[in-house]
């Protein structure tokens, strides 16, 4: 179903727009590390809107710049309410356009100083498509965001337009390797010589890496065996509410607290 501008602005500005967040996990621990935020549209009747619903269609207008700001004000709230635990980071999906926004880090800057948030605690993604924009203006985006003290990832790797220049020179802190390059059972020699490379160059070029859309044990083993950082995927946790992924980091928090009651109550 394809909807038009004007019913997409509308939900923004009645608020049937929300935040769901997807859980990332340390590859080889399977401890929770971070969460991706991702817009859900939430028809009165309850029913949800996926983006693929209409991201395309706010991105032909400029109604996808109000969104993605009005997705990371509403990570910082989360953020905010997370502030008893171990903040894990949440990174936010910024569509190209806003490369050309005048001032970008700058205003990323007064919208997370405003929540009192310690800046590594935002990531951006950004997807290697981005690079249909001029290349020195994409990396200059990407230092300024660095610059301010945030991380920046480049989302959807590997699913059609990157090239080995490219990786060589893109400032990014994160790889998020695309679900395309990854086939269910992992058998494929080739596959794995493919992923391999891209996990080496990564990490040599000191860049953290992900893989997105990991639902099967094989390729869980697999990544395990390529040295991947983190993992997201359904095999783990899917795309969940605001409080449920509040009560999740709870939690794993619990859980990861020393059992032992002499540890407990030492300085
Ligand atoms: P993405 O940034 O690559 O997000 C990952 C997508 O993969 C999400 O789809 C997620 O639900 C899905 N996914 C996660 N694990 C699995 C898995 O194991 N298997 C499969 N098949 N899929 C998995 P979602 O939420 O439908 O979002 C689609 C895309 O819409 C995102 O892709 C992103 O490009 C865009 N998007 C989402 N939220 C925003 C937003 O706030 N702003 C902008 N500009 N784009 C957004
Ligand atoms: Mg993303
Ligand atoms: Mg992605
Ligand atoms: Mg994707």
């Amino acid at each position: 179903m394809n909807y038009t501008a004007e019913e997409i602005r509308n939900a923004l500005y009645n608020n049937e727009l929300c935040v769901y967040y997807q859980p990332l996990y340390v590859t080889m621990t399977s401890q929770l590390k971070s969460a991706e935020a991702l817009i859900r549209w939430k028809k009165p009747d309850g029913t949800l809107i996926l983006p693929a619903d209409f991201i395309p269609v706010a991105e032909e207008s400029d109604l996808i710049m109000e969104i993605d700001w009005y997705v990371t004000e509403a990570v910082c709230r989360t953020l905010e309410k997370q502030n008893m635990m171990p903040q894990y980071p949440i990174s936010v999906n910024f569509s190209r356009k806003h490369i050309r926004e005048e001032n970008f880090a700058r205003k990323l800057t007064e919208l997370v100083d405003k929540y009192e948030l310690p800046h590594p605690l935002i990531e951006i993604e950004i997807t290697e498509s981005a690079m249909v924009v001029e290349e020195n203006r994409l990396f200059d985006w990407i230092t300024s965001i660095r610059n301010a003290g945030f991380t920046v990832a480049i989302d959807d790797f590997g699913s059609g337009l990157s090239s080995l220049q490219f990786v060589k020179d893109v400032p990014a802190d994160v790889l998020k390797i695309d679900k395309s390059l990854l086939s269910h059972n992992c058998e494929d020699e080739k596959e794995r010589i493919v992923l391999e490379s891209i996990f080496t160059f990564a990490h040599r070029l000191h860049m953290k890496t992900v893989a997105e859309g990991v639902e099967t044990k094989e390729q869980l083993a697999f990544l395990r065996s390529l040295d991947c950082n983190k993992i997201q995927g359904f095999i783990f946790a899917h795309p969940m509410p605001e409080d449920e992924y509040l009560a999740l980091c709870l939690a794993h928090k619990a859980a990861e607290e020393p059992k032992d009651i002499l540890q407990i109550q030492s300085p």
